[in-house]
């Protein structure tokens, strides 16, 4: 199993929990808006399914997404926690809703999080396993699951921006590397300047 250690959250998600506590976690059906991200994502057909509290950017263990691998090869379907499915509809509403900030106007953090796990956890589904490698190529998807949301391309760049600026260091070591860089062997279109 792989997971999406948060770091930073953690005290605010205890806040989340505490406030939704009782909140019963029923088995639902997979989110069709999100599995279809993560199946451009993955160039195969997958499910993402939502799980957990209402409001939780992470489950008990602490982490935000999770994908099984079997005999090497990753399952077609990842869980992701209730809480970052809600940010990223709720972010997508807020966008057809009218004009709206370059950087997410409420919660900015929070919004790129669960655009960061949604495209951590496809990267996993696309069979890459190495957290550092995976949290790399997210990294860089950013701009693309933003814009399946229905963010302008500027606000696509400006939310890849932030997050390169903000993300890694609220990640565990692991999930970093000095390769995730223009040109570096993480790259996923070393021959575009444009980074990430
Ligand atoms: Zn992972």
């Amino acid at each position: 199993m792989r997971s999406l250690a948060l770091v930073l959250l953690a005290l605010l998600t205890v806040l989340t929990v505490l406030l939704h506590r009782g909140a019963s976690a029923a088995a639902k059906p997979g989110d069709l808006r999100l599995g279809g991200i993560a199946s451009e994502l993955a160039r195969r057909h997958v499910t993402i399914r939502c799980e957990g509290l209402s409001g939780a950017l992470t489950g008990a263990g602490g982490e935000s997404g999770r994908t099984e691998f079997v005999n090497g090869k990753p399952v077609s379907v990842s869980y992701l926690q209730e809480g970052v499915c809600q940010t990223l509809h709720s972010y997508a509403r807020s966008l057809r809703a009218g004009p709206a900030c370059l950087l997410p106007c409420e919660r900015p953090l929070e919004i790129e999080w669960s655009l960061n796990t949604l495209a951590h956890e496809s990267y996993h589904l696309a069979g890459v396993r190495n957290e550092a490698a995976t949290e790399c190529y997210a990294l860089q998807a950013i701009d693309f699951v933003a814009r399946r949301l229905g963010a302008s391309p500027d606000q696509g760049r400006a939310l890849a921006a932030f997050s390169f600026d903000q993300l890694p260091r609220r990640m565990p070591p692991e999930y970093s590397s000095p390769e995730c860089r223009d040109g570096g062997r993480f790259d996923l279109h070393p021959g575009d300047p444009s980074w990430p």
